[in-house]
């Protein structure tokens, strides 16, 4: 694999796909007229000089970033299954998702996040899942199913769980509730979500104790700044229900970009088909006054940066060749969509393949 990339880069092959365009480098936040050449689904080319390739495709106007990442969502309130929203999310840009199941998982339990879980095995798109924390969500709820530490045991051994999602227990964390401080212990070594609106001072010390590294229930200016110097990241959400950019971008634009990140949490159906997904999320940030290569940070290089997704959010070589080209940095209509390479989109319509359910 690493031959053909070199290969590819010294000419001596031919590059599988050459796009060329305004490239967006998310790394040192420059723009440059360039090319990206694809080999083997990846990155293996970024730079001012074309190169041979089978297929070129040119964008000269336009912009070339890598696609986005939601670090945080509900599949289950768009009220699709995994397949249906890769369908209506990839149109706009998105490659990959980190999806907390709990929805399904209060009804359905560990069957419902296998189903979740082997559903999105069929798209292009790329699923990541954190483990329900909290199903049920309190003891006072009587829940369909429960995830118990021996459903985390199972979870834990799919190569897609990146860690225990959303810990809401947070009076749980701080009253030593046995409950919950093993869940925690059992997923120590792997990402762990916090939901801890309001949260502060020593209460806020002892939760980020428990090894708790993103919140994303942060309503005001101060509980961000406060939440990120204990070195937690702060999601800020714009979904269908909660919306926290006019209030929370100038944590960012007043130079606290490093570790904060956009996500939806929660998205309906229409609101994806008639305002978008992520492009959505970055069109509102924009218009808030947000510098728009800040902004198309917290939706690539900053989640993968925090969920340690090394081969995405950014065009680098070696990393997956995850791209989307949009007109402007404004509007971010996308023109085109790839992942691993493949155009999976073109001007709103979804080009990917599918596999067939399994029976
Ligand atoms: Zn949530």
């Amino acid at each position: 694999m690493i031959e053909s990339l070199i290969d590819a880069c010294l000419g001596l092959s031919r590059l599988d796909v050459l796009v060329s365009g305004k490239i967006v480098d998310v790394y040192s936040g420059n723009v440059f007229d360039g090319f990206v050449g694809v080999k083997d689904g990846l990155v293996a080319y970024v730079g001012r000089k074309p190169k041979p390739a089978n297929k070129t495709m040119n964008f000269p106007s336009k912009y070339v970033l890598p696609a986005y990442i939601d670090g945080h969502i509900h599949i289950e309130s768009s009220l699709m299954t995994p397949s249906m929203f890769a369908r209506a999310v990839i149109p706009h840009g998105t490659c990959c998702v980190i999806a907390d199941p709990h929805e399904i998982a209060n009804v359905m339990g560990l069957d419902g996040i296998r189903f979740m879980i082997e559903d999105a095995e069929r798209t292009p798109l790329k699923f990541y899942f954190m483990i329900p924390s909290s199903v049920p969500s309190t003891n006072l709820e009587t829940s369909g199913a429960e995830i118990s530490l021996k459903e985390i045991e199972i979870l834990k051994k799919f190569k897609q769980i990146l860690g225990l999602g959303e810990v809401m227990n947070y009076k749980g964390v701080i009253n030593k509730d046995r409950s919950i401080l093993d869940k925690i212990k059992m997923c120590r070594e792997m990402i762990i979500d916090g939901h801890a609106p309001g949260l502060r001072g020593d209460e806020l010390c002892m939760y980020v104790s428990a090894g708790i590294g993103s919140d994303h229930e942060v309503a005001s200016f101060d509980e961000a700044k406060e939440k990120l110097m204990l070195g937690m990241w702060v999601m800020i959400r714009e979904g269908s229900t909660a919306k926290a950019i006019s209030s929370l971008i100038n944590v960012v634009s007043k130079g606290c970009p490093e570790r904060v990140m956009l996500v939806t949490d929660d998205r309906h159906a229409g609101d994806i088909l008639h305002e978008g997904h992520l492009d959505y999320c970055l069109r509102r940030a924009v218009e808030e006054g947000l510098d728009p290569i800040d902004a198309v940070r917290m939706v690539t290089i900053k989640p993968a940066e925090y969920f340690g997704l090394k081969n995405l959010g950014g065009l680098s070589p070696g990393k997956s060749a995850d791209i989307v080209i949009v007109d402007d940095l404004k509007e971010f209509r996308a023109e085109a969509v790839f992942i691993n390479g493949k155009l999976v989109a073109e001007n709103g319509r979804y080009l990917g393949a599918e596999a067939k359910a399994k029976k």
